[in-house]
């Protein structure tokens, strides 16, 4: 339930109200916005009759939630939310680029990307260190190595770094050196890995199932933050279809149809999102006239030589003239590349 107070009522009276929901058995919530105060009240509806709501002098008005998402949702927050990724705001006016290698491979490859992507306008530094594959085969990265090499370099360039986390132990070492963590697709319905993520505080960058609905990645930020953590950035990357042109297809409409219902920022994965490298950067460009809060690019200074996802990765010069046609864009839209 949303509680709207009027512009008027006195601190004390929210107060007031935030204590009986919680007498009735619900968790209530507290949002100051900048011109009115909203109480939340999560839990069985149906006991909020008996505080008679509608009559209280200091209420404005009163609503169901009618998503099964409550704590992600716009109704319950209006304004949007701008989470940090280290120094960097994602969401707001700013359009975030966050960019580089699939894969970590070795500290100097890294090195090359991270000041290229870092000069062309990338803000954050992206590299797999522990991996997911389908093929028990193909590479897996380079593990605690890898996490290392993406540290330092990221320090050393003043870049907030994101990496993926494929278990709880991997979490806990990746934020203990790092204030984010990317929970990858084939992860968005591992509830114990999404809960021990909300624990550590951390912000989570949460990438849509390759099957999962709209409604269901809505859901599992939903844990992540009725765990405690609001420190969240949705991720559309594509999801699996008929279609055999690329290996996965990119569903823009989710970006607009996430903002209108949640106030969580969203970016697009247009390299895992298309698998192909030809399609990275239109789909870039579309991402930032649709509305997304950044995107998060592959970028490998030999895609060819990639010992992962080099199909679907830029070169240094791909990625700088791709910079050059996003910033227009942005501006179009009113955003920053910030
Ligand atoms: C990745 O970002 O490298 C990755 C594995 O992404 P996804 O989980 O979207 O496949
Ligand atoms: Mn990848």
């Amino acid at each position: 339930m949303i509680i709207v107070l009027k512009p008027d009522a006195p601190p004390e009276a929210a107060k007031e109200l935030l204590a009986r929901i919680e007498e009735k058995g619900l968790t209530p919530l507290h949002m100051p916005g900048s011109e009115r105060v909203v109480l939340g009240a999560l839990g069985d509806e149906r006991v909020l009759a008996e505080l008679r709501l509608e009559s209280n002098p200091h209420v404005e008005s009163v609503k169901p939630i009618l998503a099964p998402y409550k704590l992600v949702s716009r109704e319950l927050r209006p304004e949007d939310s701008v989470v940090r990724i280290g120094k960097v705001g994602v969401g707001g006016e700013s359009f975030a680029v966050i960019a580089g290698p699939d894969a970590i491979e070795d500290a100097e490859s890294l090195r090359e990307t991270a000041e290229a992507v870092k000069a062309a306008g990338a803000s954050v530094l992206r590299g797999g260190a522990f991996r997911p594959r389908m093929s028990p085969y193909a590479f897996e990265g380079l593990g605690e190595e890898g996490l290392d090499i993406l540290v330092q370099t990221g320090a050393a360039l003043g870049m907030p770094v994101l990496t993926e986390a494929l278990s709880e132990a991997q979490l806990d070492r990746i934020v203990a050196a790092e204030d984010a963590v990317q929970i990858g697709a084939r992860n968005m319905s591992n509830f114990p890995l999404l809960k021990a993520a909300a624990a550590s505080g951390a912000a989570i960058v949460l990438k849509r199932g390759l099957s999962a609905t709209v409604e269901e990645l809505l859901l599992a930020a939903e844990y992540l933050l009725h765990e405690g953590n609001d420190r969240v950035i949705l991720v559309e990357r594509g999801v699996r279809t008929f279609e055999t042109n690329a290996p996965a297809m990119l569903d823009l409409t989710a970006v607009p149809f996430i903002k209108r219902r949640s106030h969580l920022p969203v970016l697009v994965d247009p390299s895992n999102g298309t698998g192909r490298r030809e399609l990275v950067a239109p789909m870039t460009l579309a991402a930032a006239a649709c509305g997304a809060d950044g995107v998060l690019i592959d970028v490998h200074p030999d895609p060819a030589a990639a010992r992962a996802g080099g199909a679907q990765a830029l070169d240094h010069e791909g990625f700088r003239r791709l910079m050059r046609q996003l910033e227009p864009v942005a501006q179009a839209v009113g955003r920053s590349l910030a």
